[in-house]
């Protein structure tokens, strides 16, 4: 018998078709911008017109976490809103709320790394190439990523003073950090080609290879998301223990035995609770105890969606969406081509 709360699967689905296409835009965005960029350089190709440059979209500032960890260090010690990548220290921030109040919404509902990776591994499953590891070999691939998040925690909270940090925020290498994101790909070396692909590898070889092994952002969430008072919960007596949910759960989680599945590994993605065949057996609840009370389970891809909807609106009207530094950067470029364009070939 099918799940009762099917439809949670397909608003998720919903969620990355709209992630992607957002994501698809800004990178097609950022894309005509290395071009435009690429064209200035002295000796290359003066295949772009000297117009102004497209802006590049503050949404790719999602792809740099680790200026926004900085940036958000920064702003706690009280040296403002990071003025070069303000929409990725909002969306950054937006994240760990979500996660303080609805699991690890950002990776269940927004990162299509987190997609990409479930996408891989359910192409490993088909191939049977897919091997779940036992419990043992499960904790110990999860370790690696507390090591990396205690890493960066401990250089940006510890070793560099905050007001060193600012001084980084605004100085070159940060700048070019979000129009220079392409550049890799276009021109892929073997220190790129290598570790990417070990991860894809991984991927489909491993379940959650890299969400649950290496990746630092995820490792945060989590342990942000234990104080989520959110969790799915499972009714001993309606469960018929046929594993259909451990199977399906992307994490990995044995959801069969739980009570409450609270760790930091659950996404909160809710996959658990639509595949379900008994009624009432698993579902979202708040709060802990017996206390906890019962919602839908639409409430926790609602509450990720006005969290991350908020942030955005906040960041847009209050001027923290648009980086005013990085269009006063492109203004510059676009003086110095109009300066050095005649100079450059045909
Ligand atoms: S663990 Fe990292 S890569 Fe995976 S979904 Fe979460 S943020 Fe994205
Ligand atoms: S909670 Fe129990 S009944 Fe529901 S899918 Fe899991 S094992 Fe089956
Ligand atoms: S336990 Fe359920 S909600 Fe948590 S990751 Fe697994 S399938 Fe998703």
């Amino acid at each position: 018998m099918p799940g009762r709360s099917l439809y949670l699967l397909r608003l998720r689905a919903w969620f990355q078709v709209a992630v992607i296409a957002a994501l698809a835009g800004a990178v097609g965005r950022l894309y005509a911008y290395t071009l435009w960029l690429w064209g200035q350089a002295p000796g290359a190709a003066a295949a772009v017109p000297p117009a102004a440059p497209p802006p590049v979209p503050p949404l790719v500032e999602a792809f740099l976490p680790g200026q926004a960890l900085a940036g958000a260090r920064v702003w706690l010690a009280g040296h403002g809103f990071d003025p070069v990548h303000p929409a990725g220290l909002t969306i950054f921030l937006a994240a760990l709320a979500m996660s303080l109040l609805a699991r690890r919404g950002f990776c269940a509902f927004f990162c299509p790394v987190g997609y990409l990776c479930e996408g891989l591994n359910r192409l490993g499953r088909r191939l049977s190439l897919s091997r779940r590891p036992g419990r043992l070999v499960s904790t110990l691939i999860s370790l690696p990523k507390y090591l990396l998040l205690a890493l960066l925690l401990w250089f940006v909270f510890v070793q560099v003073a905050p007001a060193d940090l600012a001084v980084w925020l605004l100085g070159p290498a940060n700048k070019g950090a979000a129009s220079d994101l392409l550049r890799p790909f276009l021109a892929p070396s073997a220190n790129l080609l290598i570790p990417l692909g070990l991860i894809l590898a991984g991927s489909v070889l491993v379940p959650g290879f890299w969400c649950r092994g290496f990746c630092p952002y995820g490792a945060l969430l989590g342990l942000l998301a234990l104080f989520s008072p959110l969790a799915v919960w499972r009714d001993r007596k309606k469960c018929t223990y046929c594993r259909r949910c451990t199977r399906l759960c992307p994490a990995r989680l044995p959801v069969h035995e739980a009570r409450r599945v609270s760790g930091p590994e659950c996404r909160g993605c809710l996959k658990c609770l639509a595949v379900c065949p008994e009624p009432g057996c698993l579902t979202l609840r708040a709060g802990y105890g017996a206390g906890a009370r019962r919602l839908p389970g639409w409430v926790l891809p609602l509450l990720c969606a006005l969290v991350m909807g908020g942030a955005y609106l906040w960041a847009v009207n209050s001027g923290h969406w648009e980086s005013p530094v990085l269009a006063e950067e492109n203004r510059l470029r676009h003086l110095l081509y109009q300066q050095f364009q005649p100079a450059l070939p045909p």
